[in-house]
């Protein structure tokens, strides 16, 4: 890409970014101030316990030994080609747990990771073309991706990276098996069609439904399909990036390349959200900077809750379920929610807060997903000191579930909202515009839905900016 043209490009970026911050911070806060209103409660104190590393939990053990199908595959093909829409779900869940499915090469196979390498290097580094990197195969990630090829087609080399993988060219399999609460206009027309055609036959409703790791799934494929380039590899990208032809990085790694970006200037922001439309009544919250994010604090105190799912829950069970929350659920302990696919294959999903007294208890036990049936063998003694709301309603669940119910309560994880903020410019690794997308620039609770539905909007707005900038 002409040097004129890629300052033109930063020059539309930053304003966007600058000129969109103010909502997306409004945005981010509405998490901030569910926690604080409705889960107070559940408000962690405790230093020691905050600094705890959840994401140090052991993974569940998968198969990774399996060879790869060597067959070429096409998802929507293989979709297309069964008729009804439960042997069409259960090949997404198929899919979804296969970890030698070919679907998770990179576009380089049989390459050693060096070869790879030079080979992505060289497509990011063509003179006609413009050339992005996106760091992290995410939803995020593949959204923009796929979206930013159905726009700008032959005009644009988008190579995506990710570093979980089981071998080089290999990706971890995607299993965060989490309902989402998407609405389909965030989808349609801006993705490719094979994607919202698959949506449809899982709900018809106006939310797509689907899991998250079967989005991902789709994306992916889809992506493949037009022509966007994957490169699956352990080590960090530095040697893609420096003295190659790329044009933009996309960070979409959920916030894990914090040392890519220069430290912020000012160490502490008061931000002032207003909570009545005339904006005469604000909330004031104090951003503080650690390891390059800002995280709020209230009233002196930052903002964390520890919560767990139960997951897998069949729809006929929401009435009995939520009758019983209804009459137990004063402080928020519960939340319920009924995910949005066809009658035959809806679930139901309760987030549980986790008391501060109550974490280690919860860490140890779910360090790994378990099965609801292995609750029950749970020793007295734990049960004692576990809110007995919990237990009343895991034993309501065990009487009445079917036997072969697939139930299961997750790992503990903690809502700790952060956000990336710039002091004037937008921050360049290796001499190229880093920008920060998804869960990268801030997270959202998923009580609210204001974390990855509005991510995707933002998303769009800004490969909308990337292609206004590109034709003009
Ligand atoms: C515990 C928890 C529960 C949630 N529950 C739900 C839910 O039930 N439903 C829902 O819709 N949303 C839920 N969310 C929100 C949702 O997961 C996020 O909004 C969404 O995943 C953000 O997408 P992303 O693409 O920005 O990041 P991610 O989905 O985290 O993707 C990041 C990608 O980057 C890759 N990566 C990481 N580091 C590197 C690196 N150094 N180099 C290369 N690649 C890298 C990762 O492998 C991954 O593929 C939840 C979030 C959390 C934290």
């Amino acid at each position: 890409m002409e040097e004129k043209k890629r300052l033109i490009l930063n020059l539309e970026l930053k304003n966007f970014f600058f000129k969109q911050l103010s909502q997306s911070l409004k945005t981010a806060s509405m998490g901030w101030i569910y926690s604080l209103s409705h889960d107070k409660e559940f408000l962690i104190d405790n230093l020691e316990v905050k600094s705890c590393n959840i994401g140090k939990f052991k993974k569940d053990k998968k198969n990774y030994n399996l060879p790869l199908t060597q067959a070429e595959f096409c998802l929507f093909q293989k979709l297309q080609s069964l008729v009804t829409v439960e042997s069409r779900w259960k090949l997404m869940k198929e899919i979804t747990a296969m970890s030698n499915c070919s679907l998770l090469k990179d576009s380089f196979e049989n390459q050693t990771d060096e070869q790879a390498l030079q080979l992505a290097k060289k497509f990011i580094s063509s003179n006609q073309k413009f050339n992005i990197v996106v760091i992290g195969a995410g939803c995020c990630g593949l959204f923009f991706a796929n979206n930013l090829k159905k726009k700008l087609g032959g005009l644009v080399n988008i190579l995506v990276c990710d570093n979980r993988i089981q071998e080089p060219r290999v990706k971890e399999i995607y299993s965060r098996n989490w309902l989402t609460n998407l609405p389909k206009f965030l989808f349609n027309s801006k993705v490719d069609k094979s994607i919202t055609e698959v949506f449809d036959w899982f709900s018809n409703s106006d939310y797509i439904g689907v899991n998250l790791n079967m989005m991902e799934v789709l994306l992916l494929q889809s992506c493949k399909k037009i022509d966007v380039k994957f490169l699956f590899k352990k080590d960090p990208y530095d040697e893609l990036i420096i003295n190659s032809g790329i044009d933009l990085i996309i960070d979409a790694t959920g916030g894990k390349i914090y040392q890519y970006y220069p430290e912020h200037e000012t160490k502490e922001i008061l931000l002032n959200i207003p909570t009545n439309e005339n904006n005469t009544e604000n909330l004031s919250f104090l951003l503080k900077e650690k390891n390059n994010y800002h995280y709020p604090f209230f009233l002196d105190k930052p903002i964390i809750n520890y919560q767990f799912k139960i997951v897998g829950i069949t729809e006929n069970l929401n009435t009995i379920i939520t009758d019983y929350v209804n009459k137990n659920n004063r402080d928020n302990l519960f939340y319920v929610w009924m995910g949005k696919l066809i009658k035959e294959l809806n679930e139901v999903l309760i987030i549980i807060n986790i008391k501060e007294s109550n974490i280690k208890i919860f860490q140890d036990l779910l360090k790994n997903r378990i099965h609801i049936n292995e609750f029950a063998q749970l020793e007295e003694k734990i049960k004692l000191k576990i809110d007995s709301r919990i237990i009343e309603l895991i034993n309501l669940i065990l009487k009445n579930k079917p036997i072969d119910s697939q139930i299961y309560l997750e790992p503990p994880f903690a809502y700790i909202p952060r956000v990336k903020l710039f002091y004037k410019d937008l921050p360049k690794y290796h001499n190229k515009i880093i920008y920060p997308i998804g869960d990268s620039f801030y997270n959202g609770n998923a009580k609210v839905g204001n974390g990855l539905g509005m991510h995707l909007l933002h998303i769009e707005e800004l490969t909308k900016t990337i292609e206004k900038s590109l034709l003009s």
